[in-house]
């Protein structure tokens, strides 16, 4: 397996259109966008095809240890998937704890809360990730808990949260493990031989470079099977459509047809690229060279290095009073790069992903604009606020163990 980055075109995007420095939407590559070029009927063999290899591609990714489990696509963006994992897998009347350090994590919980599942919540703020002993803690006073729902990659900060040692906790205390690894899978290993999940859950337009469309949710076939009649949806049900779709090998509802085609194209490039380990190392080197070239720059993460995922990275708002973002945001669109806001609670940040069919050669480019955009806004200083360094230090240190 390659631990280096493999030899990959990429190509400038050919409508002229900025690249989106994203966590998904991301940039594809035109092989992906092209795939969509044609017409498919949802229930013609030929799709039905299509559909069927995904399945196997995508559970081949889980490798030797995948071997107990299924993999069900379910139509809508990341958030449906999610939904209809919790709904599906977390029987009505069993207790949840939901492991959150940012949006993503909070999602989940309000997912719970609107289908009236019952759950508690451990928040970490922006910054931390939950940790194996805390999440013991909470198991070893709760035996009501049945689940617990972790975040591998949350996107809102960047934090890749050290899903092993959760695990550890959650299978050691007999209690089951799903994970979101929307922003992840694909280029971050999630083997089922130390991440013993009962499902986890991702989506076409992150890590493998579809386009969005749709999700799909991993689950141990046994899972699967206790699954039945446990989902709050008619559509969100996953044990309903792996169930049709082993009978029929069709979706339940109209499917994405061209969404699953490009989706098909990428898995293919995924596969050229070396797979995870090729993927994750692209990203890695990405990111290497985004921080590294922000901190010449001036730029301060949010995050300590050892926490830094190679999906997103955030960064704070330079202090001087001549920066504001809007203008950042244009003066880097003008300059070919949709950037992503940030999204925390108490400090002004934004985000760059690493992640999309770019490479250290478009890396080095956005560096550029970024330094051509502060300099059209005339910010002398991208450091952040005294303030920005001090919350960081204060709940940095809280967080080491
Ligand atoms: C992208 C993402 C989702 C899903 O978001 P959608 O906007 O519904 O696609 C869920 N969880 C995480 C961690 C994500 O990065």
């Amino acid at each position: 397996m390659p631990d280096t980055v493999t030899d990959v075109l990429i190509e400038k995007p050919r409508l002229g259109e900025p690249y989106l420095l994203t966590p998904g939407p991301l940039t594809t590559s035109w092989a992906v966008k092209s795939a969509m070029l044609r017409d498919w009927g949802s229930w013609d063999d030929d799709f039905r095809t299509m559909t069927a290899e995904v399945r196997a591609r995508l559970l081949a990714l889980l490798g030797a240890s995948g071997a107990g489990y299924d993999c069900v696509p379910m139509q809508g963006s990341g958030t449906f998937a999610v939904e209809a994992m919790l709904g599906s897998f977390i029987p009505r009347g069993a207790r949840a704890l939901v492991l959150a350090n940012g949006a993503y994590g909070l999602r989940a919980a309000e997912t719970l809360t609107v289908m009236g599942r019952d759950h508690v919540v451990l928040d970490k703020g922006d910054y931390l990730p939950p940790r194996g002993g805390e999440v013991a803690a909470i198991l070893a006073r709760d035996p009501a808990i049945s689940h617990v729902v972790a975040i591998h990659c949350e996107t809102s900060s960047g934090v890749l949260n050290p899903l092993e040692e959760i695990a550890a906790a959650v299978v050691g205390a007999g209690r089951r493990l799903l994970v979101d690894s929307m922003s992840a899978f694909g280029a971050v290993p999630l083997d089922p031989a130390t991440v013993p999940f009962a499902a986890m859950v991702s989506s076409a337009n992150k890590c493998i470079e579809g386009v969005p469309g749709f999700g799909f949710v991993f689950a141990r076939k046994a899972a699967l099977k206790a699954a039945q009649g446990n989902a709050h949806s008619l559509s969100l049900d996953v044990h309903a459509q792996w169930a049709a779709m082993e009978k029929t090998g069709q979706w339940r509802f109209t499917p994405p047809t061209h969404v699953v085609a490009a989706f098909l194209e990428a898995l293919r490039e995924h596969e050229a690229e070396g797979g995870v380990a090729g993927r994750g190392a692209r990203y890695a080197a990405n990111r290497d060279a985004l921080v590294a070239g922000m901190r010449r720059l001036g730029f301060e993460t949010l995050l300590a290095d050892r926490w830094l995922s190679p999906i997103i990275v955030t960064f704070f708002q330079p202090a001087d009073p001549a920066f504001a973002f809007a203008r950042f945001y244009a003066a880097m669109k003008a300059r070919g790069f949709v950037i992503y806001p940030g999204k925390l609670t108490a400090v002004e940040s934004f985000r760059l992903g690493c992640i999309g069919r770019i490479d250290t050669g478009v890396i080095a480019d956005l560096l550029d604009a970024v330094a051509g955009a502060l300099a059209e806004m005339g910010v002398r200083s991208a450091a952040p606020s005294a303030a920005a360094m001090a919350e960081r230090a204060r709940l940095t240190d809280q967080g080491e163990e």
